[in-house]
């Protein structure tokens, strides 16, 4: 599947975004211009023998935007949607990501166009190990460490890191995250971007006194993000998951609908509709179900303006990447609804990853007590940091994000010095 038309509205918000911190920040304008634009992107075509005995031809990307504060790091999509803009925006959002939190990782992102729910299990083994080969030339634990991202899980990260030992002739742990534990991966991994998205609800909440117990939580997405983010908010928060929609409808139950038990029914029908607890709904209902907390945890450009109007909530979460629009921005301010950036909000990820990638150096592992611990520790201070400067410059969220990131690499930038 080749992918032709390049169009992703999320890089323009990327660099209109930049622009908006630079200027804030008054940095030179040439760093404005590097964080605009992309270190280095590969874009791959390789043939897959198909289980019919034909070969396809797929497009595949890896883009490093980039790596100032150490190896490229960021995940893979399968979708067949992706294009070269979006991987680029994607990169940018990690780059950003990882400074908010202070990891010492640059950014990157990777995808192939296809859809992986038309490939059997063998034709997609294939297909990620093709592709693991065509960019291990800028594969390894020092320099590009990928992770899951949309359609990709544990399974497919144990392909990448089987084919990139396989060629190495010994097994390197670290050249990805988002592993099974059997083979280097790090304890709460699977659940750690919804985790932090918890503990991110958590902090504003505190700061905003609205409790936890009894909220009223939206979901939309209920797979590596929105399910666990939904089962910590309902089991060690107390709130009620009011709703959650994902691609084949939604689920609405007033009285909180039980996510373990929607989980098991989603294993079995492929999607949250017709669940026996709540009355289903189309999934672009979603938008119209009045909440306190309304948590976007599926694909970019879901609130623009016409659903951020429809929104009736106190406070957004973006567990997805880019979910939410300029427009989508300024309605969801001019509403006086709170928003916490997918930057900050769904940085758990990475941060287990960047765990998951020092224990594998190390081959010393942690216990999930500790690993949540620290993921705590450093969303919280992440966290108190962007709070205090949004409120002192009076800014939102998300610029505040920005500024913390921009100013970090800056820094980084500045004093490691041009070459040559
Ligand atoms: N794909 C996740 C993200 O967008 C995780 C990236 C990683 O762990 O490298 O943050």
């Amino acid at each position: 599947m080749v992918q032709e038309v390049c169009v992703s509205p999320l890089l323009t918000e990327m660099h209109q975004r930049i622009e908006r911190a630079c200027a804030f920040l008054a940095v030179e304008p040439y760093l404005c211009s590097l964080l605009k634009s992309c270190q280095r992107e590969l874009i791959v075509s390789f043939p897959v023998k198909m289980d019919s005995g034909d070969i396809q031809v797929f497009q595949g990307y890896r883009v490093h935007h980039n790596i100032i504060r150490g190896p490229a790091k960021g995940g893979i999509r399968y979708h067949p949607e992706v294009n070269l803009d979006e991987i680029q925006a994607l990169a940018m959002l990690m780059t950003l990501k990882c400074a908010v939190v202070n990891i010492p990782f640059g950014g990157a992102k990777g995808g192939v166009v296809c859809d992986p729910h038309q490939l059997s299990p063998r034709e997609l083994e294939n297909l990620t190990r093709r592709f693991a080969t065509e960019i291990s030339i800028l594969l390894g634990p020092e320099t590009d460490i990928p992770a899951p991202d949309v359609n990709t899980d544990a399974q497919v990260m144990s392909w990448f890191m089987d084919t990139y030992s396989m060629h190495k002739g010994y097994s390197v742990l670290s050249v990805v995250t988002g592993k099974p534990l059997i083979i280097g991966g790090s304890q709460g991994r699977q659940e750690a971007t919804g985790r932090g998205v918890a503990y991110l609800t958590y902090f504003i909440t505190q700061e905003m006194k609205l409790p936890l117990r009894g909220a009223r939580v939206v979901v939309q997405g209920f797979g590596k993000v929105g399910y666990p983010a939904a089962k910590i908010l309902q089991e060690e928060y107390g709130c009620k998951i009011i709703a959650v929609a994902d691609l084949g409808g939604g689920v609405v139950n007033e009285e909180g609908l039980e996510v373990r038990a929607l989980r098991e029914h989603v294993e079995k029908e492929k999607t949250v509709a017709h669940f026996s607890q709540g009355e289903t709904i189309p999934r672009e209902a979603i938008f119209d179900i009045p909440s306190d907390i309304f948590i976007p945890a599926a694909l970019e450009n879901q609130i623009d303006e016409e659903t951020a109007q429809r929104l009736h909530c106190k406070l957004v979460v973006e567990g997805a990447n880019g979910p939410t629009t300029e427009e989508g921005d300024r309605v969801l301010q001019e509403k006086g609804i709170t928003l916490v950036p997918d930057i900050l909000a769904n940085a758990g990820g990475v941060v287990v990853s960047y765990f998951e990638w020092v224990q594998g150096l190390q081959s010393f592992f942690w216990n999930e007590e500790e690993v949540n611990l620290r993921l705590k520790l450093i969303m919280s201070n992440s966290f108190k940091q962007c709070f205090s400067l949004a409120r002192h410059h009076d800014l939102s969220l998300r610029e505040a994000a920005y500024l913390v990131a921009i100013e970090r690499i800056g820094e980084a930038i500045k004093v490691r010095g041009i070459y040559p």
